[in-house]
Parts: structure tokens; C-alpha cells; sequence
């Protein structure tokens, strides 16, 4: 049974208790770690069985790009991340924002400020030499006069009060309790006018209106929840909505393999540059192990979130090892079936019997041209067909023997008769002085390169086999003319 939403509420979002959200800025591409803080939301809720629903929070018009809105939606839709119903736009939201805002102000809770740039600067520098901590203590909340006005349109700010000997506390579920001076917050800003809300404002509106009851983001916004909590309060004071603060957790930091905050500088940061070389499952897989330990290394988002607990976050920063996804990512390309990988690389010609050794050995996507031997015939240079203990001319003759054990050879015989026969031939082309007394590098080594053109491939009698007796006999041919 389903209950209709509160009625402070102009959503009718179904009563579940818990709703988190995603709640990104379009001012860049879809960055790994707000990836990671969607995935942590949307396993909570999956938990829950609670509703994971996406904001995009665009008010900043200079730095939001309609570019990167799409690449953020492309990115959790690649990644099924899926929310629950229509995308909220806070551009969409003005009026919404404008009715809060006009509450707080004829409360008393929020005042226009008229001070210059200048004053705010002077105010800060003299902060600093008393080693205080920089923020605005501003007089017009009591009164303004006409003069100090001067004809400006004045900032909107929270009263807040310098003297106060409270501290705001949050339990934080990740991290415990958190405490904050709240006279060290000064008057903040919330507003540049009633219809131009800042962050912190238009955050505490949304999770409001949209009744989040979780809110899970990265650690960077810490110093963002007091702020957050007084604007609640003052939302409830002005008398808009009953006080209702969410839940707040703060996810670790992601750590480049430097272990200072990840960047461009020492890592790979936006989600769209891994579509080419990783499977969506394998980087879910492996950013829930950002600030997580599983019961077990390969699993899914679902899998995952049967054991997702939020006190279970780790605290400490999250290393981003590059050599782990690709790991994960060999594993999940592994398991691909042969169909889906074939459409993946979108090589037509790929031998049946090649797929299995290649998915074996790939750790990412693009990797897959190092295998373009099975679908075309290779180009390498004549010395590669020289075995390294020999000479061109030897390597050669020996490539011309084994050309005529392939044309002889039945090859609907198990491939370890053909191997056999290869090793045969081997003792008789040995090297005396080699303890076995043969010298399968000779037989194998010119083999392998006429077959692919590369010194490292797997077995030459599994690509024989994969090949087929027509094409192999085609490329040892060449090689020999070559
Ligand atoms: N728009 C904010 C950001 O992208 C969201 C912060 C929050 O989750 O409250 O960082």
C-alpha cells in the first residue's frame, strides 16, 4: 500500500522512509567522484528500498553548460544508475526558491546586506591580523539607513548571531558527531536576490521540498552542513515548514595514487574517457570498493547493495588504483558472452575459436587491436622471423618444414596430435647442446610471428587452430616469400 506524499510537499512521492538524491552541478563533465557518491546514494536506497532521484542543481548560469548536463545524465544512464522519475531542474525552481526566500526575510531569519566588496575585504584583512576566523558580521540585520544603502540592490544573508555560545552538531553517519561554532559562521550569504538562490539555500529548499531523508555527499561539504542545518531551522522559525533536518554523511575523499585529492594531474577524472575501455559493470564494481570492503571481490551493484551499510563507509581517503579496474574489468570481459563481446569490437571476422583467448588475456577494450591477427593478416618486418638463437636463413628452412607438417596434417585431429608433431620435428632440427636435446624456439618461435607478426601471443598451435589450416598455411607461405 502506498501513501501520498506530506503535504508541505508539492510532489506526491510515495511514503517510503528513505529518499536520497544526486545532485550534481552541470559545470563539468561527469567527474569519477560524483559517479562514486551517486552509486553510494543509489545503493542506499536500494537497501532501503527507499527512492534515489536526480537534481541538477544549475543556478549558476556562468558555469553550467548544457554539454556537461548531458554528459552527467549519459554518464549514470551508462553506468544504470537509474532515479526515480522526471530529472529536477533548479533552474525550473524559481519561484519555488523566491517564496522561501521572501518568508525568511519578512522573518526577520534573513536581511539584505549593502555592504561594498571593499568593506568586506577591509572586514576580512583585519580578520586575518587578528588571527580570527573570516567571516561577515553585518550591522544592517538590526537596521539600515538610507545612506548606507546607497542605492544598491544589497545581498541576501541568514542572521546569524555573533555572540552565540552554541554549537551546531550534526551525527554525521559516516564519520560521528561533527561540531560547529555557530557565532564562527558569521551572516552568510544565501541569495544574491530572491530569484538568484545560492547553493547552500537552494540545497536545504530541494532536500525539503523533495522530503530527502538521507543526504549522502562527498567530505568536500562538510563545512557546508552547519550552514545548512541553521537554514533549516530558520526555515521552520519563519513558520514555512516544521523543522525536519535530514540525515548527513560524508563520503571519503577520492586519492590519486599519490594519495593527494584525485585530479587530472594523477589520474584519469571524467567518467566519459573510461566508456571506451570499460565495461559499466566492472567501474561500479570497482568505485563501490571506493570507501568499501565487500564480502567478496566481483560482484554487482545489486550484490552490493544486500550489503550495503552506511557505517560501514570507511573514513579515511579512498585510493584510486588504476591496476584494480583494470583487474576487475579482465574479469567482467571475461565473462562476456562470445555475442556480446563480438558487437563490443565490432570486428566482423572474428574466428569463433579466437574469442575465448582473447577475452582471457584483455584488461581493457582497446587493447583488442593487439589481436587484429586473428581478423587480418599481419604486417611485421622479415627479421622478426628470426629465432634468436639462429639465423634468418635456419629460421626460415625450419618455417618451410613446418609449413609442410601443417599442409599433411589432419587438422579435425585433437590439437595436441598436431602439437606432438610440432614437438617431433623440434628434436630434429634440436640444438646438440641443449639439455633435452632439441630446440622447440626454432620450430615455434618462426611459427608465431608468421602467424601474427608480434613476439608475444598466445599458443601458435591454439591460433592454428582458431585460423584454420587455410589461412595459417596462407601466412607461413607469405612469411616464407617474404
Ligand atoms: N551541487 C553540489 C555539488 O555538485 C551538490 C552538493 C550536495 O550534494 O549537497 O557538489
Amino acid at each position: 500500500m502506498t501513501f501520498v506524499g506530506m503535504i508541505f510537499s508539492r510532489y506526491t512521492f510515495t511514503m517510503s522512509k528513505v529518499r536520497v538524491r544526486m545532485a550534481p552541478s552541470p559545470t563539468g563533465y561527469l567527474h569519477i567522484g560524483t559517479a562514486r557518491t551517486a552509486l553510494f546514494n543509489w545503493l542506499f536506497a536500494k537497501k532501503n528500498k527507499g527512492e534515489f532521484i536526480l537534481r541538477i542543481e544549475d543556478t549558476d548560469l556562468e558555469r553550467s553548460d548544457k554539454i556537461y548536463e548531458q554528459d552527467i545524465v549519459e554518464g549514470f544512464k551508462w553506468l544504470g544508475l537509474d532515479w526515480k522519475g522526471e530529472i529536477f531542474y533548479q533552474s525550473k525552481r524559481l519561484d519555488i526558491y523566491e517564496e522561501y526566500i521572501e518568508k525568511l526575510l519578512k522573518s526577520g531569519r534573513a536581511f539584505r546586506c549593502y555592504h561594498s566588496q571593499e568593506e568586506l575585504e577591509k572586514e576580512r584583512g583585519q580578520q586575518m591580523v587578528d588571527k580570527e576566523a573570516p567571516r561577515h558580521i553585518c550591522k544592517h540585520k538590526l537596521s539600515v539607513s538610507a545612506s548606507e544603502q546607497n542605492g544598491r540592490a544589497g545581498i541576501i544573508r541568514l542572521a546569524v548571531d555573533e555572540n552565540s555560545e552554541r554549537l551546531l552538531t550534526f551525527d554525521d553517519q559516516i564519520r560521528g558527531r561533527i561540531d560547529w561554532e555557530e557565532k564562527l559562521l558569521g551572516d552568510f550569504s544565501i541569495a544574491k536576490d530572491p530569484r538568484t538562490p545560492l547553493y547552500n539555500l537552494a540545497v536545504v529548499v530541494d532536500d525539503i521540498d523533495m522530503q530527502i531523508s538521507h543526504v549522502i555527499r562527498g567530505e568536500d561539504h562538510i563545512s557546508n552542513t552547519p550552514k545548512q542545518i541553521l537554514i533549516y531551522e530558520a526555515i521552520a522559525q519563519a513558520g514555512k515548514t516544521p523543522l525536519k533536518i535530514p540525515k548527513f554523511a560524508h563520503l571519503p575523499l577520492i586519492l590519486g595514487s599519490d594519495k593527494s585529492k584525485l585530479s587530472k594531474r594523477n589520474g584519469t577524472t571524467s567518467v566519459s574517457e573510461y566508456k571506451k575501455d570499460y565495461l559499466p559493470g566492472a567501474l561500479i564494481n570497482f568505485m563501490g570498493f571506493l570507501g568499501y570492503t565487500y564480502s567478496k571481490e566481483i560482484l554487482s551493484k545489486e550484490e552490493m547493495a544486500d550489503e550495503f551499510e552506511l557505517e560501514k563507509i570507511h573514513k579515511s581517503g579512498a585510493i584510486f588504483d588504476i591496476k584494480k579496474l583494470n583487474w576487475i574489468n579482465s574479469q567482467y570481459i571475461h565473462a562476456l558472452s562470445t555475442d556480446k563481446f563480438k558487437k563490443m569490437i565490432a570486428a566482423k571476422d572474428v574466428p569463433e575459436k579466437a574469442l575465448p583467448m582473447i577475452t582471457e588475456r584483455l584488461e581493457k577494450l582497446t587493447d583488442v587491436a593487439d589481436f587484429d591477427y586473428f581478423w587480418k593478416s599481419p604486417d611485421y618486418a622479415k627479421e622478426l622471423l628470426r629465432w634468436k638463437k639462429s639465423d634468418l636463413e635456419t629460421s626460415l628452412k625450419t618455417l618451410a618444414e613446418v609449413k609442410k607438417i601443417i599442409q599433411d596434417f589432419d587438422f579435425n585431429k585433437d590439437k595436441n596430435e598436431f602439437r606432438k608433431a610440432l614437438d617431433e620435428f623440434s628434436k630434429r632440427v634440436g640444438d646438440p647442446s641443449s639439455p633435452s636435446g632439441q630446440d622447440r624456439g626454432l620450430v615455434y618461435w618462426p611459427l608465431r610471428a608468421a602467424l601474427t607478426g608480434k613476439e608475444k601471443s598466445p599458443d601458435p598451435v591454439d591460433i592454428v587452430y582458431a585460423l584454420g589450416k587455410e589461412k595459417a598455411l596462407e601466412r607461413v607461405s607469405k612469411a616464407i616469400e617474404r
